[in-house]
């Protein structure tokens, strides 16, 4: 008998006919981008290699070709979960459930008996497998005895360790194919591939003679920014204010963390907004039901850990945000893609923090070594994104391989809307191309900067590179600058990354025709995030949201008045971060003001109004544009023990056990219930004192506060030590103190 596979037939159709069958069995009129030449391809028998950006139509690259040719088509997917939503899909285009199954490690032994039939009797155009599968002896001796017209590997990048969701089975795939049968056409998919990943892919699978067909990874309706993340509670101020601009819009906020997903979710929805967390340590249930809400509204934002956005396929999501910073470029525009796939307007902001970058690298600290120099590299690429002061849609395009002008962005990108000075370095473009020539292409940046500056490390002067004349001629600029101007060099192609080495820089022919004839070249400074936390940068990317000296001194001098008017101290009324807010968003009402850090509704109404009614004053005066919806509220993360403490002090529970319940140690206890009467809340301690502490100590010290110039229990501590008065007792005694006076 003859078998069926050796005569497979494979031959181009008519563009008419082939619109017809895309009419018929999709209901589409015309094909996305260029799916006809890749769907042309794969009926030719040629190996096909597609990338293209999600959302971009990828599947019925491999779906109408399989529905068209003679046997049945393998897709290859990585995610099981995944397989039943392509099948689900497919089905719903045909009249037959067997025209595509899946077989994995899911099935029954009856329903693999299912699937085989139909796939043996022809019926069977799709059948989607997991590289697992593949593997399996049995399995192969199956797709041997029947015909397969293709196979496509979706998702190819996992073939790359240098992509960003590297799989070992896909490096099993060829082996298996060449297991099948000889000839049969392979067709690879993929969302991300950067140059290395592509060749990757080809070499691996070896596709001969490839034709690969590269969409643009533009996305044209996306917004991008990189905003320094200064603290975390400014971070979330400008996240409630991005979210709340957007009141209603579906969005996505990737965190690294687990225990972020949450904490951060919590924040947005003391301020009113409706998110959830998500990350894969959430039972199936819960996960399932996030999902479920946020496609159907029910949920705005949701907190995620990269777990999630696999697969959801949500086209109105206006915006993502990056609390922390991905891992990888490719991880970042993956992520930022799931915004606006319906064409529509998407932002796509991330804060970034060098931190974030040492607390990925601690992660990695157990890792193989390889891995670590990957990742290393890896990010790299994401530091220079956010640091570049360049239009960030051409790094990022550049980085897929694709070139891209500056003007085409549109302004839709912070750099692009608030670009920096430029300024001329024609003259240290010819020093460094010059120095990376002399010294044989064969250093990467962080080298070439150190050589530029002149830094003695060991390595310089081990190659006595340190005697070399042109080391250090670059020492007048700092690090910043020749950091920058190497990186502006590759985005404009005078260098390029050599990425099989190490990352070590190449001239480019446009780099030795420079040497040879030098010639303007405009670069502009990286942004510097190198600045200590704490201190107030009114960056470009930031809300503006600083500190007004000057109302500061205002309030300051209203405390001191309203305190002598009172006959009490001013720190009681208001504490110096409580101003400090107040002088940053201008809260001007009761109701603004109780978002102010430290400032309980008894406060407000106590102590309020004149801080209000000055501050409003001023804002008039000064045509004050208020930071709208600025004022947080402040994280409830500890609200949930607060309000046990105040209960148990409510029914004189001895303050150790209050601790035990809490889980909090008593110093910890103390210092909560610190907080809680510092914002005017009341708490009688009176039953624990009497029970614990002397009489005439507690009055020493209470006098004490009454005339003290400040809150500081150290300084108590120095007045009082002589008494053998110990910390503790101060600060129970203070408790007290504030509590009566708050009230
Ligand atoms: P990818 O796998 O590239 O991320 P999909 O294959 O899931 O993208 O396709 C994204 C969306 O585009 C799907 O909703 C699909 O139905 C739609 N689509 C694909 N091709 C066409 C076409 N030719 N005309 C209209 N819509 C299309
Ligand atoms: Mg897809
Ligand atoms: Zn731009």
């Amino acid at each position: 008998m003859i078998n069926m596979c050796q005569f497979r037939f494979y031959s181009t159709m008519q563009s008419q006919k082939l619109h017809q069958s895309l009419q018929s069995y999709f209901g589409f009129d015309t094909f996305k981008d260029r799916q006809e030449e890749i769907i042309q391809s794969i009926l030719s028998g040629k190996d096909t290699l597609v990338i293209m950006p999600t959302g971009g139509g990828k599947s019925l690259c491999y779906q109408l070709p399989a529905l068209l040719l003679n046997g049945t088509a393998l897709i290859i997917s990585p995610l099981i979960a995944l397989m039943k939503n392509q099948v689900d899909s497919i089905r719903g285009y045909a009249k037959e459930d067997e025209v595509a199954h899946f077989l994995n490690s899911s099935l029954s032994k009856t329903q693999v008996r299912q699937v085989k039939q139909d796939v043996k009797s022809g019926g069977t155009k799709l059948l989607y497998v997991a590289p697992e599968t593949l593997t399996k002896e049995e399995n192969i001796a199956f797709f041997k005895s029947v015909e397969i017209s293709f196979v496509a590997v979706d998702e190819a990048h996992c073939i790359s360790e240098w992509g960003h969701d590297f799989r070992p089975e896909y490096r099993k795939i060829r082996a298996m194919i060449d297991a099948i049968g000889d000839n049969i056409p392979i067709m690879a998919l993929t969302a991300t591939a950067t140059p290395k990943v592509k060749s990757d892919i080809i070499k691996n699978l070896s596709m001969d003679d490839v034709r690969s067909f590269t969409s643009s990874f533009n996305r044209q309706n996306l917004y991008y920014e990189v905003r320094p993340k200064i603290s975390k509670d400014q971070t979330f101020r400008e996240m409630v204010q991005i979210i709340k601009e957007r009141t209603g819009q579906s969005g996505i906020i990737y965190v690294q963390a687990r225990k972020s997903t949450e904490e951060v979710a919590k924040i947005l929805e003391v301020n009113g907004i409706n998110a959830a967390p998500y990350h894969a340590g959430l039972d199936a249930k819960t996960r399932t039901k996030v999902q479920d809400d946020f496609l159907m509204e029910e949920i705005d934002v949701i907190v995620a850990t990269i777990a999630f956005g696999m697969g959801i396929d949500k086209p109105d999501v206006r915006f993502v945000i990056h609390y922390d910073i991905p891992k990888s470029i490719e991880n970042y525009y993956q992520e930022t893609g799931r915004a606006g796939r319906d064409g529509l307007e998407g932002s796509c902001i991330a804060f970034y923090a060098h931190k974030d970058i040492l607390k990925l690298e601690k992660f990695l600290k157990d890792k193989p070594l390889s891995e670590r120099e990957l990742s290393a590299q890896l990010m790299e690429e994401v530091i220079a994104y956010s640091e570049t002061s360049q239009c960030r849609r051409k790094f990022l395009l550049h980085y897929f391989g694709e070139s891209f002008k500056t003007e085409d962005c549109q302004k839709k990108c912070d750099n692009c809307k608030r670009p920096k000075e430029m300024q001329e370095a024609g003259g240290e473009l010819k020093i460094a191309l010059g120095v990376v020539e002399e010294l044989n292409e064969n250093y990467g940046i962080k080298f070439l900067v150190e050589y530029l500056v002149g830094r003695k490390t060991q390595e310089m002067k081990n190659f006595r590179f340190d005697q070399k004349k042109s080391f250090g001629t670059g020492k007048d600029r700092g690090n910043l600058y020749w950091h920058s101007l190497l990186r502006q060099a590759i985005l404009n192609n005078y260098l390029r990354k050599d990425i099989e080495k190490y990352g070590l820089l190449k001239l480019t022919n446009k780099g030795r025709a420079f040497l040879d004839n030098p010639a303007s070249f405009k670069m502009s400074m990286n942004h510097d995030y190198s600045v200590a936390p704490g201190e107030v940068i009114t960056s470009s990317g930031s809300n503006g949201a600083a500190l007004d000296e000057v109302l500061m001194g205002m309030l300051k001098k209203l405390r001191l008045e309203e305190a002598k008017k009172r006959g009490i101290k001013p720190w009681i009324i208001f504490l110096d971060p409580s101003l400090q807010d107040m002088a940053t968003y201008y809260p001007t009402s009761t109701e603004d003001m109780l978002n102010i850090s430290g400032v309980s509704k008894g406060k407000a109404e106590r102590y309020g109004g004149p801080f209000i009614d000055l501050i409003k004053n001023y804002v008039i005066e000064n045509e004050i544009e208020k930071p709208s919806d600025l004022v947080i509220r402040q994280v409830a993360d500890k609200s949930r023990s607060k309000v046990s403490i105040i209960q148990g002090i409510d029914r004189k529970l001895p303050l150790e056990d209050i601790a035990i319940s809490s889980k909090m140690s008593l110093p910890d206890l103390l210092d909560e219930m610190n907080i809680i009467v510092s914002s005017g809340t009341k708490l009688d301690i009176n039953y624990y004192l009497e029970d614990n502490i002397d009489e005439d100590v507690v009055e020493e010290i209470y006098d004490y506060f009454q005339e003290a110039d400040s809150e500081s229990i150290e300084a108590a501590f120095d007045e009082l030590k002589e008494e053998d008065i110990t910390k503790e007792e101060i600060q129970l005694v203070r408790i007290k103190f504030m509590s009566d006076m708050a009230n």
